[in-house]
This record gives C-alpha cells, sequence and structure tokens, in this order.
C-alpha cells in the first residue's frame, strides 16, 4: 500500500515537472530575453520603462487608476512576481497597508537580502504624516516632487544594471536622457509658480498627497484626510476642512484621479466652492488618456494648479 501510494506520487511529480518544463520552453520562446519587471504600481511602472526601454516587460500590480496603498494581488500577479528578474515598489509605507506587498515577495519566494527587488525611493528625505497618533509614519507621496522623481530614476537605471549589467550601457543612457526632462520639469515649475503670490498659494484635495510637492514649490497643502486608508471622508473630516475653507479667501479645490470623488463633491456643495479640475497623485492617466505618462501627469498638475489659482477672480 505504502508503495502504490508513493508510486502514484512518483507519477504526479513526474507530470508536474514535466508541465513545469513546458512552461518554461514557452517563456523562453515568446518573451526572447527580455528583462521581466514588475512594479508595484503605475507611476513606477512608467519611470522604469523609460529607463529600461526595449530591454524590459513590464507589469505592473495596481493597475492604472487604481489605489497602491491597499491593493489585494490576484494569483496572476503571485505567479508574475515569482518570474520576475527584477521587483521595483516605493517604500515610504506606500505597499504596507494590510502588509500586502511583504506577503507578496514571501509567497513568491523574492522576500531575502539578495532579491532583486529595489525600492526606488532610496536616498529620499521622507517626511512624515502630521495626524494625531500618526507622527511616526513615512508619507509615500516622494514622487510629486520631481527631484525625488530624478532619485526614482536613477534608483531604476542601478537595479537594471546590477540585475543585467552586460546593457549597462543602454541604462545610463536611457537614465540620461530622461533625467534631463524631468531636470527640465522641474525648472520650469519652480519658474512657473514664481508668478503665483505666496499668500495665493494654497492646495486643496481629498488625500494629503502634495507634502513633497508643496515643499517642493512652496505651497500650503489642506486636505480632507491625510492619507488613503479605511477610513476617510469622515463627517469630522469634511466639517473640519469645509470650516478650513470658509476661512480662505478664493479657495481652490482639485480631486484626484485615482480617489472617490464624492467627498470633495459634498465639501464643494457645502462651501459652494467649485472643484476647478483634476490632478493625478498615486497613478498616471489611462494610455491615450490626459496625464498618461510620469512625466505628463507632472505637466497636467503642474498646469491644472497653475490655472487654477490664477484664472479665478
Ligand atoms: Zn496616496
Amino acid at each position: 500500500m505504502k508503495i502504490k501510494i508513493l508510486g502514484i506520487f512518483t507519477i504526479l511529480i513526474a507530470v508536474l515537472s514535466l508541465a513545469g518544463c513546458g512552461n518554461q520552453d514557452e517563456k523562453t520562446d515568446s518573451s526572447s530575453d527580455k528583462i521581466q519587471v514588475i512594479t508595484t504600481y503605475s507611476i513606477l511602472y512608467d519611470i522604469a520603462k523609460n529607463v529600461g526601454g526595449d530591454r524590459v516587460e513590464i507589469h505592473s500590480l495596481a493597475p492604472v487608476g487604481s489605489n497602491p496603498h491597499e491593493y489585494d494581488p490576484l494569483p496572476k500577479d503571485v505567479q508574475l512576481t515569482t518570474d520576475a528578474d527584477i521587483v521595483f515598489y516605493n517604500g515610504l509605507n506606500l505597499e504596507g497597508g494590510n502588509s500586502w506587498f511583504e506577503k507578496l515577495l514571501l509567497t513568491a519566494g523574492k522576500s531575502g537580502d539578495d532579491a532583486p527587488v529595489f525600492r526606488l525611493s532610496e536616498g529620499v528625505t521622507p517626511m512624515h504624516l502630521t495626524s494625531k497618533g500618526k507622527e511616526s509614519e513615512e508619507d509615500p507621496h516622494a514622487w510629486l516632487d520631481v527631484r525625488n522623481g530624478i532619485k526614482y530614476a536613477e534608483n531604476a537605471r542601478d537595479g537594471f544594471i546590477k540585475v543585467d549589467p552586460d546593457h549597462a550601457d543602454v541604462y545610463e543612457e536611457n537614465a540620461k536622457a530622461y533625467i534631463a526632462e524631468l531636470e527640465k520639469l522641474h525648472e520650469e515649475a519652480v519658474a512657473r509658480y514664481q508668478e503665483i503670490p505666496k499668500e495665493q498659494r494654497l492646495l486643496i484635495t481629498s488625500e494629503g498627497a502634495f507634502k513633497y510637492f508643496s515643499a517642493a514649490y512652496d505651497f500650503e497643502a489642506a486636505y480632507i484626510w491625510e492619507i488613503n486608508s479605511e477610513n476617510q471622508g469622515s463627517p469630522e473630516q469634511v466639517s473640519s476642512i469645509v470650516d478650513f475653507i470658509r476661512s480662505k479667501e478664493n479657495p481652490v479645490l482639485f480631486v484626484e484621479t485615482s480617489i472617490d470623488p464624492r467627498s470633495m463633491e459634498m465639501v464643494s456643495s457645502e462651501t459652494g466652492v467649485p472643484i476647478y479640475g483634476k490632478v493625478f497623485t498615486d497613478s498616471i492617466g489611462k494610455p491615450g488618456e490626459d496625464g498618461d505618462t510620469y512625466i505628463k501627469m507632472m505637466k497636467w498638475n503642474i498646469d491644472t494648479i497653475f490655472k487654477g489659482l490664477t484664472e479665478k477672480e
């Protein structure tokens, strides 16, 4: 009996490994020698795409338009992460919600110290949350300061070179051209905002995602809730921002594309201040639509915020 079970077991293992081999062959045939990349959300997807160019094939876990603070990986995400040559994540507490990313790396066998997993915010000076009891938590939205976006691109470049050193020159060149564009974008933003008097530089959004942006471009940021979590848009949060808006002269409201707009709509109807426009925070736009790259989303934000604060009477 024991032998019989063992026999069946052996056959099963043999069949499984044959199936495994089949998949391997298929993968090698179809995807050539491209580096398989996983990013946790769409902004890193776009930065990695610019630096990796033709050498890489990328899959973003949290899809375009979704909230990466809390993501539930699908079975195919586990498979893709297991097969990936390199994984890029933001860090600074972004992927910390219900520990989804940590669990995913563990399941995918990529949790060891030598795993090809890179934090793109490496080297960024972290800012912290200010809500009571949350002061020790880092604010993840570093990419909204373009200078940090440059750091992300450098870290992606270094990660690619580590995993695929034979093509270091390709990554160096791609990163150099991309970083030059980002530097130009940052300088344009600084120059443009100098036209707006300091006291008018107030940015009101649903989530308090603009800390790094505000520090970089000298704005005051106000919000309904500080960071996306389960309880956002509570009656207390809404009434507090409503009071704040009523105390300001000519406040302007913006709403993020990756967020349920109803809280901001409620704030708008209670204060009689219209929502001026959309801004991108935690996701790029859908392919072919507004803001569908990191550079385009930042340009969109810089432009929309500028117009919103200067066009009103
Ligand atoms: Zn966010």
